[in-house]
């Protein structure tokens, strides 16, 4: 893997990851770009105690455009993108559009492939395998960044989530705070060891597999599960068998199986509601530990695959019960969601 460093027109990093050692990247960004200004501002709830981003600079971004005009798509003759270059293999580059900036962390957009017209599903093994690597890279770097607490990578697929363009692309966000989904899972870590001397994660995963009912598939160093509690109508968990707390300490074994479990996810995820189905719309999370967190070593990198289509042709809308009150439900036994997933196999 090469990785070259840039910056654009208006000063922000992009970062090129190649296959080949020998790649030379050095377009230059000839746009006449103005400055990013940013006015993202983290506010606290006084109620709830959890912090919001307002960010209204991001109501001028781009929304829905016309393939030709793609942002993500490499340059070309006459048609200047976010990405100097004519191809790529995996790009990231500093959002012009962040939620958090400057000391409220970073927001960056991660170029899964060149091809607009592919989805993460549709990458081979090795494209899949580059782009773990960018994950990785991107969190060791933000790690050293004293604004950032926690590095969240993750992809928004589909028009239905909110996706306003079509190339296929993902992003990473540097919170400058513990998000609250983690310091939840970490009080119930913590309270798991205080009861019973054991790690929550560890037995978690022990008793899905035990149980067997939710499993979906099972690697050598990876096993996914359908949650005990799944929150969603098709949701997945996916973790290494060796629990490590972040991307950058996944050892080799693990980093070569990834790609060969995580698209085969992928692909059963555009199965599950039968052929002639436009693709599922899915959020992808990678849940890792925060950087300086005490206990940080006892928390489990893992991967949450969600989508909010509960049938055919219908959404799960968060209305009153979970915007409300934050309580889910959920019209899918979460061991009928298994079962779909195991029988839409590739073999
Ligand atoms: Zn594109």
């Amino acid at each position: 893997m090469k990785k070259t460093v840039t910056t654009l027109a208006d000063g922000r990093e992009l970062i090129y990851y190649d296959s080949a050692d020998d790649t030379v990247r050095d377009a230059v960004d000839p746009r006449p770009l103005d400055a990013v200004s940013t006015s993202s501002e983290i506010r606290r709830d006084p109620l709830l105690g959890d912090s919001v981003a307002i960010a209204s600079h991001r109501q001028g971004r781009t929304y829905h455009p016309p393939a030709d005009e793609c942002p993500l798509c490499p340059s070309r003759e006459g048609r200047h993108s976010e990405i100097p270059d004519t191809e790529y293999d995996v790009a990231v580059f500093e959002n012009r559009f962040p939620s958090l900036a400057g000391d409220s962390g970073r927001c960056e957009v991660v170029c899964f492939t060149s091809d607009h017209d592919v989805s993460f599903a549709g990458l081979s093994e090795e494209q899949a395998a580059l782009v773990l690597e960018a994950w990785t890279d991107r969190t060791a770097d933000l790690a050293e960044l004293p604004q950032v607490a926690q590095v969240f990578c993750f992809e928004n697929r589909g028009a239905e989530i909110g996706v306003t363009l079509g190339h296929p692309h993902g992003q990473i966000y540097g919170y400058p705070f513990v998000t609250p989904r983690t310091e939840q899972m970490f009080r119930s870590m913590e309270s798991h060891r205080a009861g019973t001397g054991r790690n929550l994660f560890d037995d978690v995963v022990a008793r899905e597999l035990a149980d067997g009912e939710r499993v979906v598939l099972e690697g050598e160093h990876w096993v996914a599960f359908v949650p005990y509690a799944a929150h969603w109508p098709y949701e997945v968990h996916l973790h290494p068998r060796r629990r490590v707390p972040d991307l950058r300490e996944l050892d080799e074994a693990a980093r070569t199986e990834f790609p060969q479990v995580y698209l085969e996810l992928l692909r059963r995820f555009d199965r599950i509601f039968g052929p002639g189905e436009p693709p599922t719309p899915y959020i992808s999370a990678w849940h890792q530990a925060p950087f300086r967190a005490p206990g940080r070593e006892e928390f489990a990198l893992h991967l949450e695959l969600f989508t909010i289509r509960r049938t055919s042709g219908k959404l799960k809308f968060l209305a009153g019960s979970e915007s409300g009150m934050n309580v889910f439900i959920n019209d899918v036994p979460p061991e009928a969601a298994a079962q779909r997933l195991r029988e839409v196999a590739s073999e």
